[in-house]
């Protein structure tokens, strides 16, 4: 089978890696240069995008920002999965909230923002310090703002509304803020749902951010609890956007209540864990979903965490001695803060964990993999 993906980076080079022992061949449609390219090499080919999509018994995404004229032409073909709604849904989180309050899911208390007077509002309404995004665009922790006292309102409000300005009427652009939500650890679910409305969810996933970037996931802490409101939450999102693929969901646990934080339509970096930690990963099981193949093992192998490389050139060999460490280099150019690769780091126990985190990093300096030494510490 032939799949489309659109989208040309780290997430569909290692989908396409899952779906080759499924025979499945994957081209990727980079969105920036509209060209049809191989996932792994970049090889740039002749196909159109047209072409693509007649050639493709599936088409799916790596990412939720995609032209609405693209999105289109994928969805007119019938092929598209996990579906225009779901896509257009993760990349705008007015429309993931909207969802969220129809599905009776928690989340972050908000206001919509569209003009100076609903921020002035939003601080009286929410209190301080606010959260604030824009609601088309951002990833890593970009396209936010963090508001703590009055006297930021001026300055905030001018750069918000230079992103306002920057919408058009078909593709508008809105700001939302949320409550500073004190949370005592971040978590998220992955699980995909099949064509049948069969469901496969991962245990949950314990996630530490450094200025907004995702830098380690452990997974293999039990906490039943917070774990069946998590399945709970994916379950009725799933099923309400009749879901075909993989699906990701971050929570913040607030003494053990969830609260969303957001949702993402497509395999995740808090689920890159799954290649060395299950015996399908989500990239397996988002290839196996879209393809109509059924869905496979989602249980935990064995305790697992990753630790995302960012802005190194390469992968630091030291850490390979390490029998149960596995490189996943993603072929980028190298910038500072830009994610080049992961490594999963399996183990036998926690304490078996939080001694290897503690011994990688000594190759894994602090400074470079912020974060992994305050989450070593907190398993033990
Ligand atoms: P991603 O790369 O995960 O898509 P993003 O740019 O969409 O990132 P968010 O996940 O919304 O951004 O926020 C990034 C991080 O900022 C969160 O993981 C969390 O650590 C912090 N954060 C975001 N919203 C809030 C909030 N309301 N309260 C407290 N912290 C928050
Ligand atoms: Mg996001
Ligand atoms: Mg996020």
């Amino acid at each position: 089978m032939n799949i489309l993906i659109l989208g040309a980076g780290q997430l569909a080079r290692m989908m396409s890696l899952a779906g080759a022992p499924l025979n499945l061949n994957v081209v990727a449609y980079d969105v920036g240069s509209k060209q049809i390219k191989h996932p792994l090499t970049g090889e740039v080919y002749s196909t159109s995008l047209e072409q693509a999509i007649l050639n493709a018994d599936a088409i799916t995404a790596e990412f939720e920002h995609i032209p609405d004229d693209v999105l289109t032409l994928c969805c007119n073909s019938n092929k598209f999965y996990p579906g225009k709604a779901a896509i257009k849904t993760g990349g705008d989180r007015s429309l993931e909230k909207a969802l969220l309050d129809k599905t009776n899911v928690t989340c972050a208390p908000y206001q919509l923002i569209t003009e100076k007077a609903h921020l002035e509002h939003a601080v009286k309404i929410l209190g301080k310090p606010l959260v604030i995004k824009t609601c088309q665009a951002g990833y890593d922790g970009k396209g936010q703002w963090r508001l703590k006292s009055d006297s930021q309102i001026d300055e905030i409000w001018s750069q918000m509304s230079d992103f306002i300005a920057s919408g058009t009427e078909l593709a508008p652009h809105t700001i939302i803020a949320e409550k500073m939500i004190p949370f005592d650890r971040e978590v998220s679910i992955i699980g995909a749902r099949d064509k049948h409305g069969n469901v496969a969810i991962y245990p949950l996933t314990e996630n530490e951010h450094t200025n907004g970037v995702l830098t380690l996931s452990i997974a293999g802490k039990n906490n039943h609890s917070v774990e069946a409101q998590a399945n709970d939450a994916f379950t009725k999102i799933a099923n309400e956007l009749n879901y075909v693929g993989v699906l990701a969901i971050e929570f913040f646990d607030v003494q053990g209540t969830l609260l969303v934080n957001e949702i993402a339509p497509r395999v995740h970096n808090s689920g890159h864990w799954t290649q060395q930690g299950c015996h399908c990963s989500q990239f397996e099981n988002h290839m196996r979903a879209v393809a109509g193949l059924p869905l496979g093992n989602t249980e935990l192998k064995h305790i697992t965490a990753m630790i995302n490389v960012l802005g190194q050139p390469n992968i630091p060999a030291d850490v390979l001695k390490y029998a149960d460490v596995t490189s996943h280099w993603y072929g980028k150019t190298a910038k500072p803060g830009r994610k080049m690769g992961h490594i999963n780091v399996s183990a036998t126990s926690m304490n078996d964990l939080a001694d290897k985190l503690g011994e990688l990093t000594e190759y894994l300096p602090e400074q470079d993999y912020p974060g992994i030494l305050k989450a070593a510490a907190n398993l033990i």
